[in-house]
């Protein structure tokens, strides 16, 4: 079975998945979906004995279906490897009622390095397959998490280069720390005035622009994607859903057959996604909750069929999912017309024209599967102090948000299935909100000494990497406005476009 990718606003744009990671994003400003889901056989009895690493071979061969057997070996052994502090990878931890995916045991802290550590491999082997010489360069809108963790994967890979644009006060101390010491001949780091939402419009800008795809062809360079966006990015994240159910019924947790919900901290609604295509191909999940802060733009839409993005923009402590225009609800939205580009492709043309779409009742009716609600501040930090004292466990804001909204369902619902809550980063990543909730006090202490109290106060042994932070050299220091990115862009490459 061959699986085919389509462009979610062209239904003649169909690609081999190499090509479709290869592109990132598709030529007509849509996203590419596989045409189909592959038929699996998930036998979870089997599959609960397989390490993380088999669990993921299985499942992105069956996806990746232009890649061969031993080239999605080499990409996964390449990708998951001694980089992650867990062995397992991803361990389910049981604390309380709740079962805490933790998918932060990575080299940079969050779950971002789950996809982006192998994203590299795949895209190089991409490369290789369709004879491309150009350089890849990896051009990135982050919310404070993939930029770093893309760098990680991409840093010194031949062949390719990455720039990454960040919102200038829109991430954390420790986040921004993290790539502007970022080493690597072939990364450049810029700061935006401005907020996430316009980086990554004014990178899907720069995907679009023909003058600038010429200009980079004369270079022999083209561009990719390392967001969410890339397909690439969203498959490895439908192994740790699979991988998570198979771990309950080898822990005696869950019977084969018995449903989980999933309760995930959503912010450009990848994650989530690639839980939805979980189900799809098997996995017992019944419920995903999409849990957002107080930027809750996703909840209004699961609530009342509207999305609507004009509204206030929040600066949250859960930087990660602080966004308006959540890019991959345009696959969900895709499945939802029944695979039909035109509809898509108008609803997202009045998104990006009005700020607005409304779906139709039709549409609605099949968002059964999903439960949406929103945190607030001070109930991010209620929640994080909460499961303290309770549980001695650490979450860190972007955990609490998903902990908070699956409390919030259990009480709408009065449900028994289990529910597993998708644990998105360390708490090291964000130690002034995780403090000040455990310790019920604001604190006048830099990031730096922070990090130092939240090892006193959890016992949880600081990393080396978030320590060394401190006396890192800073190797990028360019800001620029909103409408200097593509200048910006030119400039480190070089290009010549007039
Ligand atoms: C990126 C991120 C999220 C949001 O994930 P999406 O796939 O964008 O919905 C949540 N938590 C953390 C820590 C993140 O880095």
């Amino acid at each position: 079975m061959t699986i085919v990718y389509k462009s979610t606003r062209d239904e003649k744009n169909k690609v081999s998945a190499s090509q479709a990671i290869l592109q990132g994003l598709a030529s007509d400003g849509g996203l590419y979906v596989p045409t189909e889901m592959p038929k699996l056989h998930l036998n979870f009895e089997e599959l609960a004995k397989k390490s993380y690493q088999e669990v993921a071979k299985f499942i992105l061969q069956a996806f990746l279906t232009d890649f061969t057997p031993e080239e999605i070996n080499a990409c996964v052994e390449g990708a998951y490897d001694e980089k992650f502090s867990d062995p397992t990878i991803a361990p389910v931890v049981k604390k309380g009622e709740d079962y805490f995916l933790e998918l932060f045991h990575g080299p940079t802290f969050a779950f971002k390095d789950l996809a982006l550590s192998i994203l590299p491999y795949l895209m190089t082997t991409a490369a290789k397959k369709n004879q491309i010489e150009n350089e890849i360069v990896i051009l990135t809108a982050t919310s404070g998490d993939t930029g770093k963790a893309a760098m990680a994967g991409f840093a010194d890979v031949p062949g390719t280069r990455i720039i990454v644009f960040y919102p200038e006060k829109g991430v954390s101390w420790i986040q921004e720390k993290q790539m502007v010491t970022q080493t690597g001949e072939n990364t450049h780091v810029v700061a935006v005035k401005g907020n996430f939402d316009d980086a990554q419009t004014a990178v899907k800008q720069m995907f679009n622009d023909q003058a600038l795809k010429a200009a980079l062809a004369e270079n022999n360079q083209q561009f990719s994607s390392a967001n969410s966006m890339n397909i690439g990015r969203l498959l490895p994240q439908i192994v740790y859903y699979v991988y998570a159910y198979a771990q309950l019924i080898e822990q005696g947790e869950l019977n084969n057959g018995d449903v989980m919900n999933v309760s995930v901290p959503t912010g450009n609604f990848g994650n989530i996604l690639a839980a939805y295509y979980a189900k799809q191909i098997g996995v017992p999940i019944d419920r995903l909750i999409c849990a957002s802060n107080t930027n809750n733009v996703l909840t209004d839409f699961f609530q009342t069929g509207e999305y609507n993005r004009q509204r206030e923009f929040h600066l949250t402590s859960s930087p990660s999912m602080d966004i308006l225009v959540s890019s991959n609800l345009e696959r969900l939205i895709y499945h939802l017309t029944g695979d039909n580009a035109i509809q898509t492709k108008a609803l997202m043309d009045a998104l990006s024209i009005e700020g607005k779409y409304q779906i139709t009742p039709a549409m609605s009716e099949q968002l059964t599967d999903f439960f949406a609600d929103f945190a607030t501040e001070a109930e991010v930090e209620q929640s994080i102090s909460e499961v303290f004292a309770q549980t001695k466990y650490t979450m860190d804001p972007h955990t609490a948000v998903a902990k908070n909204v699956a409390d919030k369902f259990a009480v709408a619902t009065d449900t028994s299935n289990k529910m597993v809550i998708v644990s998105t980063a360390s708490p090291y990543k964000f130690p002034r909100t995780v403090v000040e909730s455990i310790s019920g006090e604001k604190s006048k202490e830099n990031d730096f000494e922070l990090v130092q109290q939240l090892e006193t106060l959890t016992g949880i042994a600081l990393p080396n990497e978030v320590k060394e932070l401190e006396t890192l050299p800073v190797r990028h220091t360019q800001v620029v406005a909103v409408d200097a990115m593509q200048t910006a862009v030119e400039g480190i490459l070089n290009l010549s476009t007039n």
